[in-house]
């Protein structure tokens, strides 16, 4: 009888612990990152967050009492770090240099730039880079193309000499019509028109568009003004360009003066016309606001939410001579050596030489506009021009934010201006821009707080992509492969 109550009491015991290791912390494939502070433009500050990411989204979000139950396979210790959205830079040119274009959907990613908007350049080199990111979404940004700048006769960006061919000519409102349609079949995420372009083609294409639901961004052509651009529906301009024009008192008659020097071009390349035209005029306007009709032009900006995308790296490098630091240059060793050695050169002999008072004169200019775009409530957006000047790609996105906070803006509306706002441009708030369940996971985690400084976007202690994990030791072995190209 002994033996059976034994035997009865192990059948007990073993029940308790069967029950009990069924009670176990139950283990889910995904990514937990515990107790971190979660910032966004959305939501703020949320400090001692638990975010579990299943697949490609965030699933839940909570304390760390509200996952006590769950073991995830990869759970990332949070404590004293900082998590972020994915950054955008919504103004590059993928293959402005075939040379560097290899490298670039790396270099975007080691810095944390898990989105790109490309405003220009050739749609059959496009197209299979785009191909290459939509297979590749863990390991490349999400990449968005315009194809070619739609522009006028004269073309800028025609391809001869050292300029790249980044437009095409659109000479009738049927060219322009058959343009358009050709991208769309391509897949163009949006259209870029140019500054050459006459006011009916500009009219046909923005109509056109419209109808396709295709977002149009560019630069204000020459031959309008802002505020008509704008009232027609652009989404978004880009660099500020040609907006001083608008402001002045007198800026129909500047508009005048401008179509006349279009007419009458003799033979000028695309280029040399239109700086002469700016040479001609911009210095005038800045030196000419009228508070009255700036205003104006402002409101009608804010009204018809068309995106300003100021880009300060390209603008303002002339001036403020950021790349000749020694944390700058030594981003060249990421870039291809015939890349990096040639910006190296070309970079000394710049820096070599006096500021010129224009470039000055150009750079004070766009701070100042910063705080007053935002005064007014006009949508900003965080773009580069990278990798033109020796803009390093992914890098001059950090400079884009801390020259925007140098502008006016706060650190937290230059990380809306590079996340959540780029998300709305695109219709995408509610997969990407904020950290909340549901969304996709593209974030970017920070040794150190970004609203106590925003070069604090440089500390990127993992970057997630599409839900993959690229830590340290995956983003320091990106770093070498990209050292040895
Ligand atoms: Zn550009």
């Amino acid at each position: 009888m002994r033996t059976s109550y034994y035997s009865r009491f192990t059948l007990i015991i073993s029940i308790l612990m069967l029950t009990r290791s069924c009670n176990n912390r139950q283990t889910i494939e995904g990514v937990l990152i515990e107790n971190v502070t979660a910032i966004d433009a959305k939501n703020g500050m949320q400090e001692q967050t638990t975010i579990l990411i299943k697949a490609n989204k965030i699933t839940k979000i909570g304390s760390t009492e509200d996952f006590k139950d769950i073991e995830v396979s990869n759970t990332i210790d949070g404590t004293g770090k900082f998590l972020i959205p994915g950054l955008w830079d919504t103004h590059i040119h993928m293959v402005y240099d075939q040379d560097l274009t290899p490298a670039m959907f790396d270099l975007f990613l080691l810095y944390g730039i898990t989105s790109v908007r490309d405003t220009g350049g050739e749609i059959d080199l496009l197209t299979p880079l785009k191909q290459e990111a939509d297979n590749d979404t863990k390991n490349t940004p999400r990449l968005k193309i315009a194809g070619p700048l739609l522009d006028g006769v004269p073309t800028v960006y025609n391809g001869k000499g050292r300029l790249p061919k980044l437009g095409v000519s659109v000479p009738t409102i049927s060219a322009a019509r058959e343009q358009v349609l050709t991208l769309q079949k391509e897949g163009v995420d949006i259209l870029k028109v140019y500054e050459m372009l006459p006011p009916e083609i500009f009219t046909s294409i923005l109509k056109l568009a419209d109808s396709l639901e295709l977002p149009v961004t560019g630069h204000v052509p020459l031959s309008m003004d802002a505020t008509e651009a704008a009232n027609l529906g652009m989404r978004s301009m880009e660099h500020l360009r040609n907006l001083e024009f608008a402001f002045v008192k007198n800026w129909d008659s500047l508009k005048i003066s401008r179509r006349t020097m279009l007419e009458n071009q003799e033979q000028l390349s695309g280029m040399k016309l239109r700086s002469n035209i700016h040479d001609a005029q911009r210095s005038f306007a800045f030196a000419n606001e009228n508070a009255e009709r700036k205003k104006e032009v402002l409101a009608a900006l804010r009204q018809n939410q068309t995106w300003q995308v100021p880009t300060l790296t390209i603008i303002t490098v002339a001036a403020e001579r950021f790349f000749d630091t020694p944390e700058w240059k030594e981003t060249f060793n990421l870039v291809p050596d015939t890349v990096g050695n040639g910006w190296a050169s070309r970079l000394e002999k710049y820096a070599a030489t006096p500021v010129s008072p224009k470039f000055r004169e150009y750079a004070d200019w766009m701070f100042k506009m910063i705080a007053e775009l935002k005064a007014a409530d006009v949508k900003l957006m965080a773009g580069t021009d990278t990798p033109i000047f020796f803009l390093t790609p992914g890098y001059s996105l950090h400079e884009e934010l801390a020259l925007l906070v140098k502008g006016g803006l706060t650190p937290m509306e230059a990380l809306d201006a590079a996340t959540l706002q780029p998300a709305k441009y695109f219709n995408m708030e509610n997969e990407l821009g904020s950290i909340e369940p549901g969304m996709l996971a593209d974030l970017i985690l920070l040794e150190a707080n970004p609203l106590e400084n925003i070069r604090n976007t440089t500390t990127i202690q993992a970057v997630i992509r599409d839900g993959k994990v690229h830590d340290k030791i995956a983003l320091d072995q990106l770093k070498k492969k990209l050292e040895n190209l």
